[in-house]
């Protein structure tokens, strides 16, 4: 029976990897995106998982920030694909790297909204057709190092990261008779749109900071969640990702 899985923020970067993943592992796939740019990007990756895996998947422009938005979102998987969703992958993000002098409160409720008050609204909506499914259903939701570590800049940005640790562990506990686990990946640096938007002086530094000498690669993040899925014992758990920079 074919299974079923949304992803947030699925159209770039580390969500494009987990898209293309996930095709790879079977599951009809529904894409989520936000932005102008995101679109052709999204219905290109939709194209590839059918052409490459034979799976079905719908691409569905969605503000995860905003309840009314995601509830849209999971009604058009629902009316796409049946009462039932296997997988939530939570992982759209942003991010505003400024000092917290300087920053503004719509920046950072910007980034609460999107980054952690996203994976409330997804989880709410989504856990009524994840929960008592024979086969059992599966949440992850992207946190960050910085939801682990303080990185100065970054102080909403690192909030919002914890806040989803918080949420991961309590929705973990409340559910796990209910045959749904919900885990957290927590990556480190990768290679993506959101670290090349950073200062590439400061990043270089960064990285010469990492034990295994490199920036993570998107693959390395997708990889983590097929483990996670895979992993049937698992549940309530941070996999962090992120080349030995903090060993939590
Ligand atoms: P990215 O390349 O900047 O991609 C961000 C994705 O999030 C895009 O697909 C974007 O869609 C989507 N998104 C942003 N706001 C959204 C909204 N309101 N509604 C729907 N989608 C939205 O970033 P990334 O590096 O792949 O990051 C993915 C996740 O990993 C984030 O949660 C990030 O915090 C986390 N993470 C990244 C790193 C890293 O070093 N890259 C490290 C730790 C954690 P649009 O293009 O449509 O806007």
């Amino acid at each position: 029976m074919s299974k079923v899985a949304i992803i947030t923020g699925g159209s770039r970067g580390i969500g494009e990897a987990m898209t293309l993943k996930l095709g790879e592992m079977g599951f009809n796939v529904v894409i989520n995106y936000r932005s102008e740019r995101s679109k052709k990007l999204s219905d290109d990756l939709s194209e590839k998982l059918a052409r490459d895996y034979g799976v079905e998947s719908i691409v569905v422009r969605a503000d995860v920030s905003k309840y009314s938005d995601c509830e849209r979102l999971v009604n058009a998987a629902i009316d796409k694909f049946g009462n039932k969703i296997n997988v939530l992958i939570n992982n759209a993000g942003i991010t505003n790297n400024c000092n917290f002098l300087d920053i503004t409160e719509e920046a950072y409720t910007n980034v609460i909204n999107t980054n952690l008050m996203s994976f409330l609204h997804m989880c709410h909506l989504a856990l009524p057709y994840m929960v008592d499914l024979e086969e059992g259903s599966s949440i992850i939701n992207t946190s960050s190092i910085g939801g682990l570590m303080g990185v100065a800049n970054q102080g909403d940005y690192c909030a919002a990261k914890a806040g989803v640790i918080g949420l991961t562990r309590a929705l973990a506990l409340e559910f796990a008779s209910r045959k749904v686990r919900v885990n957290a990946i927590a990556p480190g640096m990768i290679m993506t749109d959101m670290l090349r938007g950073v200062n590439q002086d400061e990043l270089k530094a960064l990285a010469s900071t990492i034990p295994m000498g490199h920036i993570g690669d998107i693959s390395d993040i997708s990889g983590c969640m097929e483990y996670i899925i895979n992993a049937p014992y698992l549940t309530g758990q941070v996999i962090s990702p992120n080349g030995g920079v903090i060993m939590p």
